[in-house]
C-alpha cells in the first residue's frame, strides 16, 4: 500500500510504501477509491488537536471497496462499496455510549487522528463503524458526505427547526448543508470571509436567499446559525444576528479564541453550543436524506501524492467546494 504520512506535527506529509495491512478481529481492509480533505485534517497536521497518533495517515472522508474481511465480521462482504467516517471506534460501555451519545465516548478512536485514515490506497477499519453505500455512485462526489455532510447534518439537526438559518464559513460542509436546508424549505443566509465574492456567488448558485460577508448584518433576523469556519470572532457576530431565543451552533473541532462580548448578545435566551463528532445513527439518518434531497457536491480531485497541495489550497481558502484525494 501507499500512504501520505504525517511523521511529525506541522511538517509536510510524506509518500510512503508499506506492506498491505492484515485485518484483525472485527476489522476489514478497504481499498480506497476517494478520500475527502477536511479542515480537521489541517488541525491534525498543524498540531492543533491533542495527542494524535504519530506517525498518522490523515483522512476520514473515505469511500472504497471491501478488500479483505477479518474474523468476526458479519455485516460486510468482499467487494461492497462502503464509507468510513471520523468515528472509528467507541467503547460501548461508558455513560455516553450507554445513553445514545457515542459521539462523546470517553475512549473513542477517530479515523485519521488516532487510527490511520484514508490518505492511502488501503486502510483497516473496525467493521462496526463502516457505512454500507449504494453500489452505484460517484466515489469522488460521495467522499465529502462522510464528514462535511455528516457533521454538517448533526449540526443542522442541533440548530433546531428555525426557518431562517445562517451558515458562517461557506466551504465543504456549508455547501452540502445549504442544499439540505433548502430541500427542507428553509431560507439560508450564507456568510463568507470579507469580500469573498466568489464564495458568495457559489452560495447563491446553490439557492441561498442572501450571501454576504461575516460582519454584515443579514437583511432579516435569523432563527439559528451554524459556524463552520474556525474563527472565534464569528461567535459574537452570529449571536448578534439571531433573534431572541435563537441558537448558535459551533460545528468545528477547533476554533480560535472567542473574543469577549457583551452579555446582551446572549441575553434573552439565546443559546450557544458546540457539536462534537457523530454517532452511527446520524450516519444512517443522513444517508437517508442524501438520496431524497438530491445533494450535488462540488469537488476538486487531486492525486494522492498531491495531498500537501490539497491541504494548502484548503488552508488558503482557494477551494469552492471540497478537495478529494484519488489514490
Ligand atoms: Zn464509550
Ligand atoms: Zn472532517
Amino acid at each position: 500500500m501507499r500512504a501520505m504520512v504525517l511523521e511529525r506535527l506541522a511538517e509536510p506529509l510524506k509518500l510512503m510504501e508499506w506492506p498491505d495491512p492484515e485485518p484483525s478481529n472485527k476489522e476489514v481492509r478497504v481499498r480506497v477509491m476517494a478520500c475527502g480533505v477536511c479542515r480537521t485534517d489541517l488541525h491534525v497536521v498543524d498540531g492543533e488537536l491533542p495527542n494524535p497518533k504519530l506517525p498518522i495517515v490523515p483522512g476520514h472522508e473515505i469511500v472504497g471497496h471491501i478488500d479483505v474481511v477479518g474474523a468476526g465480521v458479519d455485516n460486510l462482504a468482499f467487494g461492497m462499496r462502503v464509507g468510513i467516517p471520523w468515528l472509528g471506534y467507541t467503547c460501548g460501555h461508558c455513560r455516553y455510549c450507554r445513553t445514545g451519545r457515542e459521539n462523546l465516548c470517553d475512549s473513542p478512536l477517530f479515523t485519521g487522528y488516532t487510527r490511520d485514515g484514508g490518505f492511502a490506497t488501503h486502510l483497516l477499519a473496525d467493521a462496526r463503524y463502516v457505512f454500507r453505500l449504494p453500489d452505484a455512485g460517484n466515489d469522488v462526489d460521495t467522499a465529502p458526505l462522510l464528514c462535511a455532510g455528516l457533521i454538517g447534518w448533526r449540526s443542522l439537526r442541533i440548530a433546531g427547526e428555525g426557518r431562517k438559518i445562517g451558515l458562517y464559513g461557506f466551504g465543504a460542509a456549508a455547501h452540502i448543508i445549504a442544499q439540505v436546508a433548502r430541500w427542507q424549505g428553509r431560507d439560508v443566509f450564507a456568510f463568507t470571509r470579507t469580500g469573498d465574492a466568489a464564495a458568495q456567488a457559489f452560495a447563491r448558485r446553490l439557492g441561498v436567499c442572501w450571501a454576504g460577508s461575516s460582519e454584515d448584518k443579514p437583511p432579516e433576523e435569523l432563527d439559528c446559525a451554524i459556524i463552520y469556519a474556525p474563527v472565534g470572532a464569528l461567535v459574537p457576530a452570529a449571536l448578534k444576528a439571531v433573534r431572541k431565543g435563537g441558537r448558535v451552533v459551533c460545528a468545528g473541532i477547533h476554533m480560535s479564541d472567542i473574543p469577549a462580548f457583551p452579555y446582551s448578545l446572549l441575553w434573552e435566551e439565546r443559546e450557544l453550543l458546540s457539536v462534537a463528532n457523530l454517532t452511527r445513527h446520524d450516519g444512517d439518518e443522513f444517508f437517508g436524506v442524501v438520496s431524497k434531497a438530491g445533494i450535488v457536491t462540488q469537488t476538486i480531485p487531486y492525486p494522492l501524492a498531491s495531498a500537501n497541495e490539497a491541504l494548502s489550497d484548503l488552508r488558503n481558502g482557494r477551494l469552492q467546494g471540497a478537495a478529494v484525494l484519488v489514490p
